[in-house]
Parts: C-alpha cells; structure tokens; sequence
C-alpha cells in the first residue's frame, strides 16, 4: 500500500525528504507557509498546501490524522516546531517526525510527543568525524543509542576469503547484512561468497562490539 506522508516545512531539510519521497512513490502532501515553496515542490506532491504549521483548523480539514507519517521540518522557529508537535499528537497523527535544531529542542519534542527526533546537523558532524579517522569507514549511521550501521571498505585481509571465514556473528556478534559491488548491492549475501576486491561491507550491530572489530580487524595495531 502506498505510504500516505505528511511534510510540513519546505527549507533544505523537507525539499530533499519531498523529493526522495517521491521517487519512492509515497504520496505526499506538502504544507509552508510559503506559497513560493509550496510551488516549487508542486511535481513531487499529491496534494499542496499554503498554511501555517499551527493552524489547527487546516491540519483538521486536511484529516492529518489519517496519514501515516507527519515530518515536521522547521529548525529555526523552535516554538512553531514544538507546537505543531502538541497539536499533531492532540489530533492522534500516528508517527510523529520532527526536526530538532539543538538538544534542548529535541528534549522538548520529545516531551511534547514526537515519536522520532532528528539532528541532522549533529548526525552529519559524527558521520564527518568517523570517516575522518578511519578511512576505511564508507558510511555511518545510528540506528539508535547504541545500535548502527556502518559500511568498510573491504580490506585486504577480507579479500578471497569466503564471507563465512570472517566469522562476525560469532566472533563480534554482528551481522554482514550486505555487500556493495560496483553498482550491485548484495543483500542478503551468501556465506559462501568470496569477497572482492572494491567491495563494501555493510555491517550492523551495537557500536560497542563494531568498535571492537574496527579495532581488530579494520585498523589492528602494529
Ligand atoms: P532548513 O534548515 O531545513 O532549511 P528551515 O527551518 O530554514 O529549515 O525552513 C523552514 C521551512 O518552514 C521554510 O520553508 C519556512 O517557510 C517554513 N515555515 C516556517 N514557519 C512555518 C509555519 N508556521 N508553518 C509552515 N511552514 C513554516
């Protein structure tokens, strides 16, 4: 079924999610204040909407409760951000996603009741750093406080050698969940395979146990 989901916001942030949305073929609706946002995104949207963020009237004549995601991407104005949260949660919108400009802004979206809180600006800076200091690190994400994504470049002490003789799930407990080659994403990969050369190891587990095997396996001390 297709995803029904709400984006209320239109700066950098809620542009790229509306475009990105759209080429997954969610239906989308878009909300600014601004008409000239609201225009620009027109081609990637089911339906486009002029209004502001807190105007309980609209969101209720729109039935926002009825979709099955509101994003609500406005950073600057934190108080607009936290009382279109309150309203959203008052009219029972099921998941709630919301933008946060500073800790502080995501703790008070949380308290009001987003269900997910995003720092992307923070989460960008991490993401920075890891690739910065191990440049084996192709991508980093958290999934949650403890829990991540990352994605190594194969080195070579992984390349032809089976998938299976790397014995992650054992040794470190985590699990390769794909492998990237060329334009190729392997997903779920075989145990058998032979790992090449290039190749993109995409590994999730708890970050304590990832940091173990980038200190083992990635980067092992001389
Ligand atoms: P970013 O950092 O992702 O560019 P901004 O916070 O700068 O995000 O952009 C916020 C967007 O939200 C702008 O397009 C702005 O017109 C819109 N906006 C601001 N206030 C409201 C409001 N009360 N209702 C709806 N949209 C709003």
């Amino acid at each position: 079924m297709t995803k029904e989901i709400a984006v209320i916001g239109l700066g950098q942030f809620g542009g790229s999610a509306v475009k990105q949305l759209h080429k997954l073929s969610a239906d989308v609706t878009v909300i600014d204040i601004s008409e000239s946002k609201v225009k620009h995104y027109e081609d990637y949207a089911v339906e486009c909407i002029v209004g502001s963020a807190t105007d309980e009237n609209m969101l209720k004549t729109i039935g926002i409760e009825h979709y099955d995601e509101v994003i609500i991407a406005i950073g600057e104005d934190i108080q607009t951000s936290i009382l279109c949260t309150l309203i959203l949660k008052e009219l029972g919108v099921e998941s709630i996603t919301a933008k946060a400009q500073s800790n502080h802004h995501g703790k008070m979206l949380k308290k009001v009741g987003a269900d997910n809180v995003l720092h992307p600006e923070t989460e960008m800076g991490i993401r920075l750093a890891n690739q910065l200091v191990n440049m084996s690190l192709v991508d980093y994400m958290e999934i949650s406080d403890d829990t991540a994504i990352v994605e190594y470049d194969a080195n070579e002490r992984f390349i032809n050698s089976p998938l299976i003789n790397i014995d992650i799930r054992e040794k470190f407990g985590l699990n390769v969940i794909a492998i990237k080659r060329n334009k190729e994403v392997i997903v779920p990969p075989d145990p058998q395979m032979n790992i090449l050369e290039n190749d993109v190891l995409v590994i999730i587990g708890k970050i304590e146990n990832l940091n173990i095997f980038e200190s083992k396996m990635i980067k092992p001390k001389s």
